[in-house]
């Protein structure tokens, strides 16, 4: 059966250009960075190589970059790290009701610890008001944590306002910026970040490889215990062919940013402007305006989201409904419940998540599978 791949939120095939530029890193050139020899001193220098090209990608010093396993242990390592170091300044974090769970179960896990949290509501768009930011700011608050763009809904979030904010407060400001990256162009120093975090899985590069950002002036602890690596900041061997993919992952897609929105764009403004036409009852969720170009998430009342998926699976169609099913119950997604939508229009939200390899023709399969398939679960 052809696979026709619908959920690039989830997660993105490896592009050839950088599974090529990995595959030597696995064998001939498996040095450890820390050795003596050439064939470790060598990658370190690849490594050095692979940092100074993301600096310059993100406009940030080579010495800001530190590279993780990935967007979940970025946002961890940023997170907890500037909490524990700053915890005699204030014990205040602010962050949103739609962050992904890396960064909430972070929180709370914070909150365990003698840690506040304010969780924002975003408006019945999904956007996080930079008005109701400066409102939390407390002087106990030392850490703001809002996404770049939402991987549910797709919204992009005023970042740079916020970025302001919190420097005239003088409160570390730090964005998980998975979804943005390969898709946004996003410039360090003019949205006003001062940590952000980054994985390579969700842009064409292999799984397990991530990038944290972290502004040099921020004091921060070190999470990750271990060997110097990473300047002690992260300890562990370094994923050398994960940082060469990661690396030449975003070079490519630095480079062709307004193609690839183009191309989004094109495909999702006409699944969308088709589903307004072939089906009654839909609603579409999220900020128009500003939101990812590839991103479509539509509830079509009177459905489960999860079967959905589940019909359009058999047809070889991999998209998302953003309910998780947890021992037998359905939690509806709780950003589709933080923007104010009732749970049952919330359980038949299906997310839609473009990508490079996606065609015309595959979008109509989609849509007369969709068509067909919300006809029949309509009917049960
Ligand atoms: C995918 C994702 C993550 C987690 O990244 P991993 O590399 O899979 O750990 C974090 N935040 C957002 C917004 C994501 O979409």
């Amino acid at each position: 059966m052809k696979i026709r791949y619908f959920d690039h939120a989830a997660t993105t095939s490896v592009d050839d250009e950088v599974l090529n530029s990995m595959i030597p890193y696995f064998s001939e050139n498996y040095g450890n960075p820390s050795s003596l020899y050439s064939i470790g001193k060598e990658n370190k220098e690849v490594i050095n190589l692979a940092r100074m090209k993301i600096a310059t990608i993100l406009n940030c010093k080579v010495n800001e970059i530190y590279f993780t396993s990935g967007g979940t242990e970025s946002d961890n390592m940023i997170i907890k790290g500037i909490a524990f170091a700053n915890k005699r300044y204030g014990n205040h974090i602010i962050t949103s009701k739609i962050e992904h769970h890396a960064v909430l179960n972070t929180c709370e896990f914070l909150e365990r610890f003698g840690f506040r949290v304010t969780y924002l509501t975003p408006n019945s768009k999904g956007i996080i008001n930079p008005a109701d930011v400066e409102r939390a700011i407390t002087r106990n608050t030392i850490l703001i944590s809002i996404m770049y763009a939402n991987n549910e809904i797709g919204t992009i979030q005023p970042v740079e306002k916020i970025g302001e904010i919190a420097k005239r407060y003088g409160v570390y400001f730090h964005t998980d910026s998975v979804q943005a990256v390969g898709n946004e162009k996003i410039d360090i120093k003019k949205s006003n970040i001062e940590a952000l975090s980054i994985s390579g899985h969700k842009f064409y590069g292999p799984k397990g490889i991530g990038i944290a950002y972290i502004n040099e002036k921020i004091n921060f602890m070190t999470i990750q215990d271990g060997g110097h690596q990473e300047r002690d900041k992260r300890g562990g061997t370094e994923n050398v062919p994960g940082i060469v993919g990661i690396s030449k992952a975003l070079e490519i897609a630095n480079a062709n940013l307004v193609s690839y929105n183009r191309h989004l764009k094109e495909l999702r403004n006409y699944y969308i402007s088709e589903i307004q036409k072939r089906i009654p009852n839909i609603k579409i969720n999220g900020d128009m305006n500003s939101r990812l170009s590839g991103n479509a998430n539509i509830s079509f009342s009177g459905i489960d989201g999860n079967k959905l998926v589940e019909m359009l699976a058999e047809k070889g169609i991999c998209t998302s409904s953003g309910s998780a099913c947890s021992a037998g119950f359905v939690n509806s997604s709780h950003v589709l419940l933080a923007i104010g939508m009732p749970n049952f229009l919330a359980k038949s939200a299906l997310r839609v998540t473009f990508g490079k390899e996606n065609t015309i023709d595959d979008t109509k399969f989609l849509l007369d599978s969709i068509e067909e398939s919300v006809k029949i679960l309509r009917k049960i």
